[in-house]
């Protein structure tokens, strides 16, 4: 690589590892954190392959941003607070203009969601981007997909199928007469490339919630996670699922509930509460946990999830 590997390294990765709890950043063998006392450690690593997770010409810049966003997702999820990340960087080449914009959405991201880039590795080959957040919780308190049980109820933030109603839009599965106009489409892509990881919800949660999951592979299919780890049946009705004002507008309706049924790439926190328990703002009941298992839902899109092995 032009400069060699440990200048691209100074260069673009070196500059945004600073944070309270960073006690040695990148450039030794190892990083060293601080855990708060009475804490413990959360780890959970990301890995985006360019064409697979991200169309190949997607901007550098949103590339970088989007890979910090959903692997901060998970911590939201386990209700952690964010303590900094690595990153395992596989390029083709040095493209410095690449290289750049990639940097700054990274930066921007860390800064965001208080990730210092702490540490990583930087190899050659096809593009792939691996990124291990860590975070931690008080001891004995995060949460997890195990603990819902019947008679809770189903809750989600925010909004859901906005990524994929985006991803349908920049694939050109969508009929021109049926586009919503400039300033949605804006909006939906946004959902895509900055998608906001609900950390400080997360971390609310942890004190009511009786389990939780971020939605990265659509909403039946991670609801089924919750289902499985609780051993209980989940009920999911369609017609109360939030949807933002494009999916609302779009004529197919049926097309819409597919997107927020098994769309991924939403990010927001599926979970549930005990019954009497007041949701946080933003958040939406969408259904209920009984006894039984799986998740039953009123309508049955073709395919429930994103797996990458079930072919
Ligand atoms: P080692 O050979 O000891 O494993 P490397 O030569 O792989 O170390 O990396 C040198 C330093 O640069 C280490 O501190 C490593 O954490 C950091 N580093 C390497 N690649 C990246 C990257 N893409 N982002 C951030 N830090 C990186
Ligand atoms: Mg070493």
């Amino acid at each position: 690589m032009a400069g060699g590997e440990f200048a691209l390294i100074r260069r673009w990765f070196a500059g945004f590892g600073a944070g309270d709890d960073v006690l040695l950043g990148v450039g030794d063998d190892a990083a060293v954190l601080r855990i708060p006392e009475g804490q413990v450690l959360h780890a959970s690593t990301d890995t985006l392959i360019a064409g697979r997770h991200f169309p190949i010409d997607t901007l550098p810049e949103d590339v970088g941003y989007r890979a910090v966003a959903t692997a901060a997702s998970d911590l939201a999820a386990m209700g952690a607070e964010p303590l900094g990340m690595t990153l395992a960087l596989t390029l083709p080449g040095a493209d410095e203009l690449w290289l750049h914009g990639f940097s700054q959405g990274l930066a921007k991201a860390a800064k965001t969601f208080s990730l210092p880039l702490v540490g990583g590795d930087t190899t050659r080959g096809s593009l792939n981007i691996t990124i291990t957040v860590l975070g931690y919780t008080p001891a004995g308190r995060w949460l997890s997909r195990e603990g819902a049980s019947p008679g809770d109820q189903l809750y989600v933030s925010g909004t859901v199928g906005d990524a994929a109603m985006a991803l349908a839009i920049l694939s050109g599965d969508i009929a021109a007469s049926q586009l919503p106009g400039i300033d949605e489409v804006e909006q939906l892509t946004r959902r895509f490339t900055h998608p906001e990881p609900r950390i400080a919800l997360g971390a609310m949660l942890r004190e009511v919630a009786t389990s939780a999951i971020d939605l990265s592979d659509g909403l039946l299919g991670d609801a089924a996670h919750i289902a499985n780890a609780s051993g209980v049946e989940l009920v999911i009705d369609s017609a109360s699922l939030p949807l933002s004002e494009p999916l609302q507008a779009f004529g197919d309706r049926e097309r819409a509930l597919g997107w927020a049924l098994t769309g991924g790439d939403d990010y927001e926190l599926l979970f549930t509460l005990p019954e009497g328990v007041a949701p946080p703002p933003g958040c939406t009941r969408i259904g209920d946990v009984r006894t039984g298992h799986g998740v039953i839902c009123d309508r049955e899109p073709e395919q429930r999830g994103y797996d990458h092995f079930n072919y």
